[in-house]
């Protein structure tokens, strides 16, 4: 564990240390220094050609790092930071291509952590930082997470995630149109984007694939131990036969996860959850699904949750 003024030290000499914010912990560099870039990628194996979110401090600074600041932008913003929704937007020369994989946008995100906005606004460089965990690893919501996930990595400690799962990402495009694309579901809602946006016309899409977002890949915020989505009724012993069977396994034990119903108290407690549960003696985690699982409010859980298991029976 670290105070704000030693990450600040760390920060500033090129290192790599893990943040709170109130979605889930990050793992920061100063986006300056592309020796600490590396550090991130090679401190949670994960491969380059998965962009970073860089975070800021307030709209106007998200602003000297964009090619293009068009006024819907301004109006999200103003609408939703800090808070748990990043604008990808066209990135100008002082964003290195390290952090945007090559693309020629970058993903801006003004966090609602006290702790985290007071280092931004004292170093005045915004913090390149994914989640602080392994690559495909369920995400960490607590600073206890983080040691767990990724020892020998200094933690500010800013207590549990408010959100509890990563950022709603939009894609905001002008030509030749006005466009916004949900690259990523969180729990910014998608129809309070398009609410906010009604005086403007704009071309809404869902779930493009072709553009790399977070979890775009099928495995993602994996447990330790496979999770198993259960969408039927059925004996323990038919379900025990039927996971061996399609995975090729001999399990003899689960361990039943569950989730309360409200949605954001659900996105509070998921990765915790998930991590207590892989924690546990027996070989597989079983989540029965419920129908409230599948209403709107639900998507972006629905989408951590599709991405973490390993089977859908
Ligand atoms: P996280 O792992 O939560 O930090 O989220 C990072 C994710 O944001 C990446 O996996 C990307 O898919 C997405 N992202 C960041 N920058 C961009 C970008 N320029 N274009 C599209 N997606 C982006
Ligand atoms: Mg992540």
């Amino acid at each position: 564990m670290c105070s704000e003024d030693q990450a600040i030290e760390i920060l500033n000499r090129g290192g790599v240390v893990a943040i709170p914010t109130e979605t889930v912990y990050g793992l920061a560099a100063q986006i300056d220094k592309p020796e600490a870039l590396k550090k991130i990628f090679q401190t949670k194996e994960r491969p380059f050609f998965d962009p970073l979110i860089v975070h800021v401090y307030s709209a106007q600074q998200a602003k000297d790092y964009c090619d293009e600041w068009p006024p819907v932008a301004q109006i999200l913003a103003d609408n939703f930071w800090p808070g748990p929704l990043t604008l990808v937007l066209p990135k100008n020369e002082k964003i290195s291509p390290l952090i945007t994989a090559g693309l020629d946008t970058v993903g801006l995100r003004c966090p609602r952590h006290e702790k985290t906005l007071s280092i931004l606004r004292k170093i005045q460089i915004p913090l390149a930082a994914p989640s602080a965990n392994k690559f495909g690893k369920t995400s960490p919501t607590s600073a206890q997470h983080v040691a767990e996930s990724l020892p020998g990595i200094q933690v500010l400690d800013g207590g549990e995630c408010e959100v509890g799962i990563e950022s709603t990402i939009v894609a905001v495009k002008t030509e030749p149109q006005l466009q916004i694309e949900l690259l990523r579901p969180g729990m910014v809602p998608w129809g309070e984007i398009k609410k906010t946006l009604k005086n403007y016309t704009v071309e809404y899409i869902e779930g493009n694939k072709e553009i790399l977002a977070p979890g775009s890949l099928d495995d993602h915020y994996m447990p330790d131990i496979p999770l198993v989505l259960l969408e039927q009724n059925m004996s323990d012993k038919t379900l025990l036969d039927s996971v061996n069977k399609k995975l090729k396994l001999h399990f003899s034990s689960f361990v039943n996860m569950d989730l309360p119903e409200e949605n954001y108290m659900a996105a509070r407690v998921l990765y915790s959850r998930l991590r207590e549960a892989g924690k546990c003696k027996e070989d597989f985690i079983v989540l029965k699904v419920k129908p409230f699982m599948l209403e709107e409010a639900w998507a972006p859980l629905w989408d951590r949750l599709k991405k973490a298991s390993s089977l859908k029976i």
